[in-house]
């Protein structure tokens, strides 16, 4: 982490500090979808942009800003080091509108290859089709081929902290310089890495995160959020033109009071997602499977992940083993739920027990067999999204049972 930098947990501990209605000790959700004047001539100035919640607090409407979700995205500024911040009603809603707020019709988006299934269905296929947008999908590790990618009218530079299920690491500060060079933002996908990476620090321009993973934890709110400068912020509550205020994804209050509520022990959760990741990692390569892990030393970026993330948080609850074919990998993860209790074959991840899944066949099904191919996204590849209820040793038993079961090793 570089010095300059607050501390993520210690801000977030600050942000915190706002008490309920009645002195609670949590913050109040405000339900109300719409807020009174005390006279009638600060309508009209409310509506002008004046008064708005970082200039005294009156608000408008609910889809504009509300309080509960405003204190929300106050913390996850703190979060992710970021002036700003807006949440929505999902992962997908944040970036839509964050990707949006800088693009055109005939603009030109700089993309990973290897992004969420949804990220790139959007990219691929609905931006071109409903917007005239266009984007370039790039092997992020390639810097002279991201380089080359930009034209005239690129506006965005699009990646994801770590790839899905690759596991790749972005070089953001590289990507970052790549991108200010040609005039362009960078946007970066945390999901998989909150507090474990800063990309804001590193010089991206935005954070984008579906909240419905790490960040909230029990896998029973879908939510997003956009982080980013003040200035950027704001754009996407205008009137006119803003993304958020026009398309939207709103969040529901009562889902930004239960985000918050698991914010407190995010920091905890990612550090024990991570042990409980790396002692498997370590385990399942040394009996000579094939993992994939940034937290291991076979892993193509495993310097580069030491280089750009934050000590304590460790290289994330998410590994991969290849086990050839889509036959073998099925089978596994379907021992491992239904003879081992070792997880939920479901998609998804950041959540407080396994979730197992074949990536080729669900998550990033979205991808031809060609773009699978050129993701390295092979056939029998088996994701584990680590959780961490039980105790390591029985989880650990139960994977030897299913190791034995199917004759994986
Ligand atoms: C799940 C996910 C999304 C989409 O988020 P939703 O909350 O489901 O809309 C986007 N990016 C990544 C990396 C994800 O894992």
């Amino acid at each position: 982490m570089s010095e300059s930098r607050i501390d993520p947990i210690e801000a977030l501990a600050n942000a915190r500090h706002e008490f309920g209605e009645h002195g609670g000790v949590n913050m109040s959700i405000e339900t109300s979808t719409t807020f009174t004047v005390l006279n009638a001539d600060t309508m009209p100035e409310v509506f002008q942009g004046e008064h708005g919640p970082d200039q005294g607090g009156c608000y408008l409407y609910g889809r504009h800003y509300n309080p509960t979700v405003y204190a929300l995205g106050k913390q996850l500024a703190a979060v992710e080091g970021s002036e700003s911040a807006y949440c929505t009603a999902s992962g997908l809603g944040a970036i839509s509108a964050a990707v949006l707020q800088m693009c055109n019709t005939g603009d030109h988006i700089v993309s990973s290859d290897t992004i969420y299934g949804g990220t790139f269905a959007l990219f691929n296929d609905f931006f071109p089709a409903k917007m005239g947008i266009n984007t370039s999908f790039v092997d992020m590790s390639d810097l002279e081929a991201v380089d080359k990618a930009f034209i005239d009218k690129t506006k965005v530079l699009y990646v994801e902290t770590m790839s899905n299920p690759t596991l790749r690491v972005a070089d953001i500060p590289a990507l970052a310089k790549i991108a200010h060079k040609h005039g362009a933002r960078l946007i970066v996908d945390n999901t998989f890495c909150p507090l474990m990476v800063s990309p804001l620090a590193l010089g991206a321009d935005v954070v984008v995160h579906s909240l419905t993973k790490y960040i909230n934890g029990a896998s029973d709110s879908i939510a997003g959020a956009i982080c980013g400068d003040g200035e950027f912020v704001g754009s996407l509550m205008d009137l006119h033109l803003g993304s958020l205020m026009l398309l939207g994804p709103t969040m529901d209050p009562r889902v930004a009071s239960n985000i918050s509520m698991r914010l407190p022990h995010l920091g905890l959760r990612m550090i024990e997602h991570s042990r409980r990741a790396l002692y498997f990692a370590e385990k399942l390569e040394a009996m000579g499977l094939d993992v994939t892990y940034p937290g291991l030393k076979s892993h193509p970026d495993y310097a580069l992940f030491k280089r750009v993330s934050n000590e304590p948080y460790g290289a994330g609850g998410i590994f991969c083993i290849d086990l050839g074919t889509a036959e073998k990998g099925n089978r596994f993860i379907d021992t491992l739920q239904n003879d081992c209790n070792f997880g939920f074959m479901a998609v998804s991840l950041g959540y407080f027990d396994t979730l197992l899944s074949c990536s080729a066949s669900s998550t990033s099904s979205e991808l031809s067999d060609e773009d699978l191919e050129k993701a390295g996204i092979k056939p029998g590849l088996v994701r584990i999204a680590l959780g961490y209820t039980g105790t390591l040793e029985q989880r650990w038993k139960q994977m030897e049972q299913a190791m034995n079961i199917t004759g994986t090793v």
